[in-house]
């Protein structure tokens, strides 16, 4: 279940750890700046490369130290759409990241958002029972540099500038909290990626302790909390994480952490026919996002193979936002193109490792 790699992975490094790191070393301590300057604004891709380092500590560096592997394994999707990246880890374990462009139906003509969503762990240990991501269990916990990985990786293969994070990928991020917590510390950092806390968002299904520490963190980081049933008699159907929070215990830990960040939630709730689209969970769903003044992001479910969850008709999708905004709730549906890729995550992965094909790129 636990992962060791070879060296320690340097996109896991904090400037004040190597900074310290190389004082005991002896060593000035604007070389660790000049190392960080390479890794994130020069994005170098060896030690080698380093050319103002001198020759002995690029070497002491090379055998301590070691650069993110995340080998491609397979893209899906276009220049204009959502993009999926699968990708291979150190261990041979498989991840997805999703490059999600610009999208006038949900942030306005002439955005330049560009989100990445990112994974957290190697498949999923709270098997909600609608998602892929759990299907094949918990393999393990990423490191924070396969999740700055993830970042820079996504950058240099698309070319393009990421502005926003989400942590809606394969795992449950609050499962993982430390490397998490780390990773976000470093794509926030002046001195690393320099993305703002506020365009970073975590998605937890509902780890309700986790949610009070994580109100106890500095940065301004947005949170989601995936719903999807709104009541314990819903939840617990679709979602056994509810059976060990439920809903009174996780609302709670949303209140706490709505009041100390001084900040909205987003409330997910995926619309799957017949079970959590009637006109009492509408009602019932508004009364929480009310009480918490939440957003609330209602996707249509993304059918799942081997699962038999399906997708309510849009007329029914419309029944229900409609209930659900006479409410008072502040609801919106995410029906935007390109959501069919973005919105499975796991999937690609479970369709490779199901083929075991997989080795080259599409
Ligand atoms: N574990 C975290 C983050 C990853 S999942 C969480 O559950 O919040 C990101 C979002 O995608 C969650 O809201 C999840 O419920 C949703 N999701 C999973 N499978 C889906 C599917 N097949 N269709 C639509 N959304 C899905
Ligand atoms: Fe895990 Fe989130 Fe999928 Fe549930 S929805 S199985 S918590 S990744």
């Amino acid at each position: 279940m636990h992962f060791t790699p070879a060296k320690t992975p340097v996109f896991s490094v904090t400037l004040p750890e190597l900074q310290l790191n190389f004082k005991e070393m002896g060593l000035p301590a604007y070389r660790a700046k000049q190392v960080m300057e390479w890794l994130y604004p020069k994005r170098a891709k060896s030690f080698g490369a380093m050319t103002n380092l001198p020759a002995a500590l690029r070497e002491q560096m090379e055998a301590a130290f070691g650069f993110e592997a995340l080998e491609l394994v397979r893209t899906v999707g276009s220049d204009d759409s959502t993009r999926k990246f699968l990708f291979k880890l150190e261990d041979g374990s498989l991840i997805e990241s999703v490059l999600i462009p610009a999208s006038p139906a949900l942030y306005g003509e002439g955005s330049d958002r560009r989100t990445l969503c990112i994974s957290s762990q190697v498949g999923c240990a709270y098997g909600c029972k609608f998602c892929a991501s759990g299907l094949n269990g918990f393999s393990r916990n990423l490191h924070a540099g396969e999740i700055v990985g993830q970042f820079l990786r996504v950058e240099e293969l698309s070319g393009e500038r990421i502005n926003n994070v989400v942590f809606m990928g394969m795992g449950e991020p609050l499962a993982n909290f430390d490397n998490v917590m780390r990773a976000i510390s470093i794509l926030n950092a002046p001195w690393g990626v320099g993305l703002g806390a506020r365009h970073m968002t975590l998605s937890t299904s509902g780890l309700a302790p986790q949610i009070r520490k994580l109100a106890e963190q500095p940065l301004q980081i947005r949170l989601a909390v995936s719903l999807h049933g709104a009541t314990d008699a819903v939840r617990n159907q679709i979602m056994p994480v509810n059976r060990k929070y439920p809903l009174a215990e996780l609302l709670e830990a949303c209140d706490e952490y709505c009041s100390r960040k001084n900040q909205r939630i987003t409330l997910e709730f995926i619309l799957i026919d017949g079970i959590n689209d009637s006109l009492e969970q509408a009602a019932a769903l508004g009364q929480i996002a009310c009480r918490l003044d939440a957003k609330v992001n209602c996707i249509p479910y993304n059918p799942v193979e081997g699962l038999d969850w399906k997708r309510p008709s849009l007329r029914r999708q419309d029944v229900f936002m409609d209930a659900l905004q006479r409410t008072g709730a502040d609801a919106t549906i995410r029906r935007e193109k390109g959501s069919d890729i973005a919105a499975a995550c796991g999937q690609l992965r479970l369709q490779v490792s199901r083929d075991a094909t997989g080795s080259e790129a599409e």
